[in-house]
């Protein structure tokens, strides 16, 4: 603006006499040179005419009283009935406000302005145009107003479109996080908020990935499109919605307070009841789904946010549900929270480790083998079981990186008995569901027995019946297959708590069935003691091997021998106990054998 005032005011040209503008001319010393008959006026107005701003004049009131021919000629309107207030005429619609509102800050406040508007122009369309109003103010007051007029379309629609991209999803077309973010927070902003209720929908597409992976990220893309398309159907125009990250989308709506709220949620869930067609082939794919509603989940628009997302964090633990938030989800995150805080700190400090509980032989009394469980060290409490840190094998870096430092430690346990000749067995060693999700696990495990110098049938793998019930069962199989043919048996976890069926025991190679402690209570009670004797009958129909867990009186130990159970572990033989501990537990138990 400056910049232009000053060209206005203090050009080379400028005369206040209006006498023909004389030329500095270096090549003629005998003065300058003179250009006969054209006035500066006349110059001034051949080069506005070559430039692409076209000059108006108005007066104080900002009525027209003077404009560039080339406006006439660009709106196909007629001089007369541009100048005056005409030309409004041409404005669109959608602009007038904002131009009466910048001329009135300008006629209050004396300053230069611009803004850009739509023109009508003679062909029909419209087309983006900059206006330039400057007051000439003498005795503090405004004598008129004057100022340019430029066609800006194509700049203006490329700032349009560099801002449509930092706000949009290039694949859906749907505001992106931060646009998203960005809005809701001004829905909060906005004055007249009163009497709505607002809901916010965060829905989290599941099974995107596998999809991806077996068909492609092409069609994996076209689903997303669907599914932004089906939710803007389902939603309509007074929606914000977006896609907030990868496979996640939100919606924000404001419903008049009292109306039935779980109407966007039936609704969020009705888009995935069909399924989607990409190229033919049919999709069936749900989403988890999270909600929560302000005033009373949250406060504010980032509190809204944060509730919403512990209602989708709860969802996502099942597949396809869909959850709204209550309090206690807080806390459940919080302490989800704190169980991976807690174990990335002491996985930093190495203050994790194994100890090691027995599995006894329940005819001869004999020690066969160890589960390695993991302990960690509280820096001022001491030695703690894994329940605290369990929500840490949940998460997949968390629980690859403590089976890890498990493994390296256990290793080198078994390499020192086997140095002492310590007759340790077979050493049972657990994983967490989620490292099955990620794909094999038998290679990375050989591996690393080998490079540890062990061999595979000095260890046992725990798998739950989780396991079994997440993956795809031919490649788990193929999984178990490999690591038997290198030695290493398998032990069923956890049995009777789970999903898994007496099926699955036929469907996979199984070595162990551990049978959960819940039937230790009550084994005198009929349906229990039913339970065990079966599930022991079973095993040695498969010739599977049972080890009952939590075995903690003598009574429990002699009822197993009787049915038949082969091993027994539990506080009754000894809690687990540290590596250096394991020589003299082996010894003492041999002398107590007896006695069970
Ligand atoms: P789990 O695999 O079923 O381990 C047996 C749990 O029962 C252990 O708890 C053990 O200390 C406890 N226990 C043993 N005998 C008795 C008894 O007579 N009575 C009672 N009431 N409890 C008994 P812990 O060590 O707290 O482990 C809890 C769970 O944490 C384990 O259950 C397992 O699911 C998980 N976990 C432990 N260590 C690891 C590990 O290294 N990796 C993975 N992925 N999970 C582990
Ligand atoms: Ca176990
Ligand atoms: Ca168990």
């Amino acid at each position: 603006m400056e910049a232009y005032q000053d060209g206005f005011s203090h050009s080379a040209w400028s005369d206040a006499s209006g006498m023909p503008v004389q030329w500095a001319d270096s090549s003629d010393s005998s003065g300058p040179g003179q250009i006969a008959s054209l006035s500066t006026h006349d110059l001034y107005r051949f080069a506005m005419e070559l430039g692409p701003t076209m000059p108006w004049l108005a007066d104080a009131q900002g009525v027209m009283l003077e404009m560039d021919p080339r406006i006439f000629e660009l709106t196909g309107r007629e001089k007369e009935l541009c100048l005056g207030r005409g030309f409004q005429q041409s404005v669109h619609c959608a602009d007038m406000d904002m131009v009466m509102a910048a001329w009135r800050r300008g006629q209050d406040d004396l300053q230069p302005f611009d803004y850009d508007l739509r023109i009508l122009l003679r062909d029909g369309n419209y087309r983006w145009h900059r206006v330039r109003a400057v007051p000439f103010v003498e005795d503090g007051r405004v004598r008129c107003w004057y100022g340019t007029f430029e066609d800006f379309h194509e700049r203006r629609m490329a700032s349009d479109a560099v801002r449509w991209v930092a706000d949009h999803d290039e694949l859906t077309g749907l505001l992106n996080r931060r646009a998203f973010i960005r809005e809701v927070r001004g829905k909060f902003a906005a004055p007249d908020r009163d009497e709505s209720e607002t809901v916010l929908v965060l829905l989290d597409i599941d099974r995107l990935k596998p999809i991806n992976e077996r068909f492609g990220n092409e069609i994996g893309d076209k689903l997303l499109c669907h599914v932004a398309s089906r939710l803007g159907e389902s939603f309509g125009s007074g929606v914000l919605l977006a896609r907030t990250n990868g496979d996640e989308f939100a919606l924000c709506l404001s419903l008049p307070v009292g109306s039935d709220r779980d109407s966007a949620l039936m609704r969020a869930q009705e888009v995935f009841s069909k399924p989607f067609l990409v190229q033919g082939r049919q999709y069936d794919i749900g989403a988890s789904i999270g909600m929560a509603l302000h005033p009373r989940d949250a406060e504010n628009a980032d509190a809204l946010f944060k509730t919403a997302e512990f209602a989708l964090f709860e969802a996502k633990t099942g597949v396809g549900v869909v959850r709204q938030f209550d309090a206690s989800m807080r806390e459940q995150h919080q302490r989800r929270l704190s169980a991976l805080f807690v174990a990335r700190e002491a996985l930093a400090q190495k203050r994790i480790f194994p100890f090691y509980q027995p599995q006894v032989d329940l005819v001869t009394g004999e020690v066969v083998g160890f589960e390695a469980l993991l302990r960690w060290e509280h820096k001022r409490h001491g030695i703690q079981p894994a329940a605290m840190i369990s929500g840490a094998f949940e998460d997949a870096e968390l629980a690859a990186a403590l089976d890890l430092r498990m493994f390296e430690q256990i290793v080198e346990d078994i390499r020192e008995w086997r140095a002492k000749g310590v007759p340790f067995g077979r050493v049972a060693i657990n994983t967490s569901v989620v490292r099955f999700r990620a794909g094999s696990i038998a290679g990375e495990l050989l591996r690393r027995i080998e490079e540890g110098g062990l061999s595979p049938d000095m260890l046992e793998l725990e798998i739950t019946e989780d396991v079994l019930i997440d993956r795809a069962p031919e490649q788990l199989a193929r999984d178990m297959l490999v690591l038997r043919e290198a030695g290493m048996t398998i032990a069923l976890d956890d049995f009777g708590t789970g999903f898994a069926s007496l099926i699955h025991l036929k469907e996979f190679a199984i070595d162990v069935l551990k049978i959960d402690r819940a039937f230790m209570q009550d084994m005198d009670d009929r349906a229990n003691g039913a339970i065990v004797a079966a599930l022991v009958r079973l095993g040695k129909r498969l010739s599977i091997r049972t080890v009952a867990e939590g075995v903690e009186t003598a009574r429990q130990a002699q009822l197993l021998r009787l049915k038949g159970c082969d091993i027994g572990q539990g506080f009754l033989f000894s809690p687990a106990v540290p590596a250096r501990d394991v020589a003299e537990l082996i010894r003492s138990l041999a002398n107590d054998a007896s006695t069970f």
